[in-house]
């Protein structure tokens, strides 16, 4: 980076001592590098000049330009309740501005009879526009004043910030500081070379950086935006392919090229049903993976219901076919003995040996687990989080399998690898499908497997959306379903800070359930966190083999829950649980032949995120289409520009909701460059490990290396 770009904000005319420490606590910058690298989030047009007429409800907290006349001026209350009111006018109508503060300052220069530019943001009460600390300015004064582009950015800010510093203030020092590095041939060193800009398409950074502060035309503000969000996307994929390169070199992988007994007997005498299509295909990846010498990393997508435990555990066969052992490890209690009875059964006749080990498992069940572990005569091991603790040692650790990886910790899942010397090959599976933009930037390093097809026979979820005042219909539904002899599960939402509320809401509801639908004609089960394990397992064998009606549950049943006959799922308080929290709910139901359904029952009241999620439920079962949704509604309304902060990379100005063409044409270009250039170290690429390392930071973070 150029010495001009370390320069420290303070210098940059306009800002001074106070406002550059302001602006280093509020919003962390600190040179004029920082300020540059900001982005404004928004554009107005202030070549527009609205009418006050223009002005409606759909315009509120936008900012409007205004031309009027001051034709009113009052004050209001005393003190520091103290206010200012100033009636304007233009042809078309009348409004008000308004302040609370800087009284006496803005007293001086707003004249009767004048007219003004006014900037701000109206709100509208009982049909009346007025505007809360616009910036004014008069006419004559604004119109000779000479701007630098029509499209005058919108840069986030703080409550406090934006007190001292006004939105046209800000746009000031950013251009005060562009006009420090204007002169600078060298200020930004260009990371693309003119070849592949020009293959590209790109225009070059400096013009990139001017035109996204001072756009000159909505043309050029959209090749600006490209170019920025270009360079971050590339940074990204240079970190994540350098290290996928580093780690297929560094590990080799356990080759298991028999395709041996287990395996045969099991697929031609005992598979219950015929695969899908899609099944066979992940399988196939697996074993081409599996026999490359290479360790495998792999991540398999299927949405709920697809048939993911049968890939687990045909693809386990292979391992124990050539002699290594493999563990499955699940997310709950409740899955992992749900895999146990299904993998044993799967096991009969095949002459190996399937273990389980849990939190909960008793002694007996512990030594049998953990010995024959040890001693290599357990090939299958079935368990939750226990299996990572230290004393389960394993004879020969050849293949590990993660199901509904989500729900663990990437530490968690690191320290199950560093069990043996060599990394065994790993199969990450999750229901909750990431958005391809997602996968490629979290998990650019794994390979990718799909299961898009589900099993033939099942009929679509039908999903409905009943406020609370329609419960009675609801119940008399639930009653209908029940005298088919089908099943039903209630879930109520557990949020951890109101844990307690949470629960009473639980118990509420099974106490009402119980009265509407009393025994003996009805049987209703509880299954919750709290309970003890023994408690859970009963309740849950109980819905199980058909013994209740009703399960009342938490989101403990989440995941992975089969059972077939049950058909309805109702969702209360629906609003309050997330996207994908949902979709894994009501993917519980619609695994048998039968129609199913799920109700989502929500208070009235709702959200405008919350009322989305609720309809986009209703309008689709594909969960990829969910996905991208949610990402979307998460990333809205975020003016901060923080939206994915959450996850491994921060971004600025792109959008991994949105830039998926961006994404793949980055990926393929950073390959490119680390085929000639592995670790970036000639002097040519020096600003381009700028852009790789911008993203170092986060490293610790790290989604894609889980070897
Ligand atoms: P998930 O991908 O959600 O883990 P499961 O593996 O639990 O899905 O499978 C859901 C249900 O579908 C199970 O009852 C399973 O036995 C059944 N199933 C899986 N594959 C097939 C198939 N190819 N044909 C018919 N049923 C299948
Ligand atoms: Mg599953």
């Amino acid at each position: 980076m150029s010495e001009i770009l370390k320069r420290e904000i303070k210098y940059v005319s306009g800002v001074g001592e106070v406002r550059a420490r302001l602006l280093e606590r509020e919003v962390g910058v600190r040179t004029v590098g920082d300020l540059l690298m900001r982005f404004p989030y928004r554009y107005i047009d202030r070549t527009r000049i609205f009418r006050l007429s223009d002005i409606d409800e759909s315009m509120e907290s936008t900012y409007v330009q205004l031309r009027c006349r001051v034709v009113g001026k009052s004050f209001m209350g005393e003190g520091a309740k103290r206010r200012m009111i100033v009636e304007i006018t233009d042809p078309t109508g009348t409004a008000e501005l308004l302040w609370f503060h800087g009284i006496k300052w803005i007293e001086k220069r707003v004249e009767l009879q004048r007219e003004y530019i006014i900037f701000g943001r109206p709100t509208i009460f009982k049909g009346r526009v007025s505007l809360v600390h616009p910036e004014i300015e008069p006419v004559e004064q604004a119109l000779s004043r000479k701007i630098e582009s029509g499209f005058q950015g919108i840069y986030s800010t703080t409550e406090k910030l934006s007190q001292t510093i006004t939105v046209k203030a800000m746009h000031t020092i950013v251009y005060n500081a562009w006009q420090l590095v204007a002169g600078n041939a060298s200020a930004f060193v260009d990371p693309l070379s003119d070849a592949m800009r020009r293959r590209l398409g790109l225009i070059s950074l400096r013009e990139a950086i001017y035109n996204i502060h001072f756009p000159q035309s909505a043309e050029m503000l959209k090749q600006a935006q490209y170019r920025l969000k270009f360079d971050e996307l590339l940074g990204v994929q240079l970190t994540i392919q350098a290290r996928r390169n580093s780690r297929h070199k560094r590990a080799g992988g356990f080759l298991f090229p028999r395709v041996g007994e287990a395996f045969n007997t099991f697929y031609k005498t005992k598979l219950p049903f015929a695969l899908t299509g899609a099944q066979q295909r992940v399988i196939k990846e697996i074993r081409a993976d599996m026999v490359s010498g290479r360790q495998m990393n792999r991540l398999l997508q299927g949405d709920v219901g697809s048939g993911k435990t049968m890939v687990a555990f045909m693809s386990m066969l292979l391992a124990v076919d050539n002699g290594y052992q493999a563990c499955i490890m699940a997310p709950t209690e409740i899955l992992a003995r749900q895999h146990y009875a299904s993998m044993s059964r799967f096991a009969e006749g095949l002459n190996i040996r399937v273990a389980i080990l849990t939190g909960a498992s008793k002694a007996k069940e512990r030594r049998t687990a953990l010995e024959g572990i040890a001693s290599g005569e357990v090939d299958i091991l079935i368990g939750t989080h226990a299996l990572i603790e230290d004393r389960v040692q394993f004879a020969n650790l050849g293949y590990v399998v993660i199901d509904e990886q989500h729900r663990f910790g990437v530490e968690q899942r690191a320290k199950l690898w560093t069990k043996n010397q060599q990394p065994p090959h790993i199969l990450v599976m999750t229901a909750t499908p990431i958005p391809r933009t997602l996968a490629m930037t979290l998990y650019g390093d794994l390979e990718v497997s799909v299961i898009d097809e589900l099993p033939p026979g099942r009929k679509p979820i039908r999903t409905y959306h009943y406020f609370d005042s329609a419960r009675l219909r609801m119940f008399g539904f639930l009653r209908q379903e029940i005298a088919k002899g089908r099943q039903v599960y209630i879930v109520y939402p557990l949020i951890k800070e109101s844990e307690k509320m949470d629960y009473k809401d639980l118990e509420d509801g099974f106490e009402s359930i119980s009265r509407d639908f009393p025994l003996p004609k009805y049987r209703t089960t509880v299954c919750h966190g709290k309970m003890k394990s023994e408690d859970k397992d009963a309740a849950m064998s109980q819905f199980k083999r058909g013994e209740a009606d009703i399960l009342i549950a938490t989101s403990v049943i989440e995941v992975g829950v089969d059972v077939p006959n049950a058909t309805v799922m109702v969702i209360e308080s629906a609003e309050r649980f997330g996207l994908s929290q949902l979709h894994q709910l009501r993917g519980r139901v619609g695994r048998g032949g039968e129609q199913s359904y799920c109700i989502l029952m929500s208070g009235d009241k709702l959200s405008k995120d919350g009322r989305a999620r609720l309809e986009a439920m209703c309008a689709t079962n594909d969960g990829f289409e969910l996905s991208e949704l949610d990402l979307k509604l998460r990333g809205a309304g975020d003016i901060h520009g923080t939206q994915q902060s959450g996850e491994a990379f921060e971004l600025n100005i792109a959008n991994l909701a949105t830039d998926t063409q961006i994404m793949e044409l980055t990926r393929n270009e950073a390959l490119a460059i680390l085929e000639q250039d592995a670790d970036l170290s000639r002097p040519e690429n020096i600003s381009l490990r700028e852009l790789r390392d911008r993203h170092k930071r986060r490293e610790h973070i790290d989604f894609s290396d889980i070897s």
